[in-house]
């Protein structure tokens, strides 16, 4: 802890003098054009991979980067709430689904039922995303664990990008041209991230 509140010391000090105009700036409002789904990882920070900054991004963090579908059971859903504050407050006009590599919600689809004990809350969070799983099954026996982790994370964001459109909010907004979604997978290792390309089906680098 002590390493944070140096840290603090440090924001004050350092950074915010050089960022004031910034910071008195966005003390005044928010105008976010991007909603940003990712994961809690600690390896993962939507404003460094975009080299963006504090302002850009409406940034929804949660195990997996998960979209609970618009459903009763997701009815307080912090994503369902973040997606409605989004659409209706601010003017979004991206949707990013953002997954990442040796992600531990991935793996954790394909932990047996009694490695769940005391992880109830876990596992009914984790079980949304089943549908990724489940379309990487029988694709290939063949995959590494890592390469298996990659797939399930990558078909995890289509399922995600999916589960958005059930919202009407998105749909709407998708009809009039006013917002676009966006699938992406971040390689924490090699420092590159990946957008979905709907028309082929496939991940391609950033670049
Ligand atoms: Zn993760």
């Amino acid at each position: 802890m002590e390493r944070l509140y140096k840290g603090v010391k440090k924001f004050k000090e350092v950074y915010f003098p050089e960022e004031e105009a910034l910071f008195k700036e966005l003390a005044k409002g928010q105008s976010p054009d991007t909603l940003f789904f990712s994961c809690s990882d600690s390896r993962i920070d939507p404003n460094i991979i975009t080299q963006s900054k504090p302002g850009e991004l409406f940034i929804v963090k949660n195990i997996g980067n998960i979209v609970p579908p618009c459903s009763p059971q997701w009815k307080k859903s912090g994503a369902a709430a973040a997606i409605e504050y989004a659409l209706v407050f601010m003017d979004i006009t991206n949707i990013v689904v953002c997954a990442h590599s040796d992600c531990g919600a991935m793996k954790a689809l394909y932990m047996k039922a009694e490695d769940f004990k005391e992880l109830s809350h876990l596992k009914e969070w984790i079980d949304t995303a089943q549908a990724a799983r489940d379309r990487v099954a029988g694709t290939n026996n063949e995959l590494s664990q890592t390469a298996l982790n990659e797939m399930t994370a990558k078909e995890n964001v289509i399922v995600q990008l999916e589960n958005l459109k059930t919202f009407s909010l998105v749909t709407n907004a998708l009809d009039a041209g006013r917002l676009k979604l966006h699938g992406w997978y971040y390689d924490i290792g090699a420092g590159t991230v990946h957008a979905y390309n709907e028309t082929e089906n496939t991940f391609e680098e950033i670049s």
